[in-house]
């Protein structure tokens, strides 16, 4: 099963958040107020589809507020059925969904399994510093039907979103006398006397996904087509992003994965998930094979590291044939080559010539740029990475257009276009 792709991936979460932020706190208004209005009209003896009507006329004035830098209301439609409260309160539940699978790496049934109150508060093992984690089982490696007990560190997103699924479906455990967050109803509308409640299954959260919430947040297409997404695409993605020593590409999300990765990789941890750790080093692995295909077969490298590996290939200028695997297998099997994939660039490892001043773990994030690795003895460029050097070069051009450009913006949008172009020179000469 495939990673959601960084171009989906990064839309597809950014909407979940804006939608678990304020826009939540109307969503849950919207649905308290007309349920309210609703079992009230049903005490009061009325049948369920006057109620509905009665509700109807209630809820015509809600309005959605306008959110912090826009300009209208985030949903500009007015409420005028209680089909569009339960569509509403139902892409809120799958914002929730998105953003606990694609920031805790949890899968289906560890996120259907979270109850009500499953956010703890613990030291970490190195300090005094108090985390968040996300109680819950894992199922699938448990040896009983009932689980292993399971915490997961949850970001300040993933708090929000349990915080926001307590409110959403209390309503529904009320009813039930369940415990789950994630509880659904048979319902198209408002919760009646002969409703049904239960966990949905994995196919009705895939088809929510795709049929539903992809076309509520525009979703942009992926190669021209729509990007099928799936429930297990959330765990792949964060196993991917907290595996890959490069970031780059969901750079928005960085903020929340990189809490995440703090703490997991903190000694006091407890309750690794060891296929997830797994999971991780395969991506790691399967980037960095990749990648060593790729320089040893292109005819030309920039940077400096790549214009020693084309120099000393022996496969440059070749397709990658067995020949080229068997040897990138024996260096990945004999060495400690660590590689670093980034959108304009690979970074093969090595503290003591490492320009941004990298520790034993690896580069530091801090100073990782273009600049730095444009000059580093680590860098390398194939001709993949062309494009972000090409953008970057006609970006400061553009810049050096603007007539009111201080003396400093303008010396820096020099050297970036300088640097640019000694990498495409050097990407030429093969
Ligand atoms: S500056 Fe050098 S060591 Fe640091 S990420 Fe770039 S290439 Fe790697």
């Amino acid at each position: 099963m495939p990673y959601t792709p960084d171009t989906i991936a990064v839309p597809l979460l950014s909407s979940a958040l804006r939608l678990i932020g304020l826009a939540a706190d109307d969503v849950i208004a919207l649905q308290d107020h007309a349920q309210a209005a609703y079992d009230a009209a049903l005490a009061s003896g009325l049948s369920p589809t006057k109620a509905g009507f009665l509700v109807t006329d209630t809820i015509a004035s809600f309005r959605f507020r306008v959110l912090s830098g826009e300009d209208a209301p985030w949903h500009p439609a007015p409420v005028t059925s209680t089909k569009t409260v339960r569509h509403l309160a139902d892409r809120l539940y799958d914002a929730c969904f998105v953003v606990i699978a694609y920031l805790i790496g949890a899968r289906i049934s560890e996120i259907l399994g979270l109850q009500a109150g499953c956010i703890e508060y613990h030291p970490s093992g190195a300090g005094d510093e108090r985390f968040a984690y996300l109680a819950g089982r894992i199922y699938k490696t448990a040896r009983g039907q009932y689980g292993d007990v399971h915490r997961w560190v949850a970001p300040e997103p993933v708090v929000r979103a349990v915080a926001v699924m307590e409110k959403l479906t209390e309503g529904l455990r009320a009813r039930s006398g369940r415990p789950e967050l994630f509880l659904i109803t048979s319902s198209t509308g408002l919760i009646g006397p002969a409703v049904e409640i239960d966990l949905p299954v994995a196919n009705t959260i895939i088809r929510r996904l795709n049929m539903l919430f992809a076309p509520f947040i525009a979703l942009p297409m992926h190669g021209g087509r729509p990007w099928h997404l799936n429930t297990h695409q959330g765990r792949k993605t964060f196993a991917r992003f907290v595996g890959k020593r490069d970031r780059t590409g969901l750079a928005a999300l960085q903020a929340h994965l990189g809490h995440v990765t703090r703490v997991m990789s903190d000694r006091g941890y407890v309750g690794t998930d060891f296929q997830l750790s797994e999971l991780m080093d395969r991506h790691a692995q399967e980037e960095t094979r990749t990648a060593l295909e790729e320089m040893l077969t292109a005819s030309a490298l920039g940077g400096k590291a790549g214009r020693t590996i084309a120099q000393r290939s022996r496969f440059r200028g070749r397709t990658r044939d067995g020949d080229v695997q068997a040897y990138v297998d024996f260096l990945m099997a004999e060495t400690d080559l660590r590689l670093g994939v980034c959108d304009w660039g690979y970074c093969v490892y090595r503290s003591e010539t490492s320009a941004c001043f990298g520790g034993e773990a690896g580069p530091n994030p801090v100073l990782r740029t273009e600049t730095t690795c444009s000059t580093c003895a680590n860098f390398a460029v194939s001709p993949r990475h062309r494009p972000v050097w090409e953008v970057r070069r006609t970006r400061n051009l553009k810049l050096l257009e603007q007539p009111a450009l201080d003396t400093g913006s303008r010396a820096l949008a020099e050297a970036r276009i300088a640097e640019c172009d000694r990498i495409l020179a050097q990407l030429d000469e093969g």
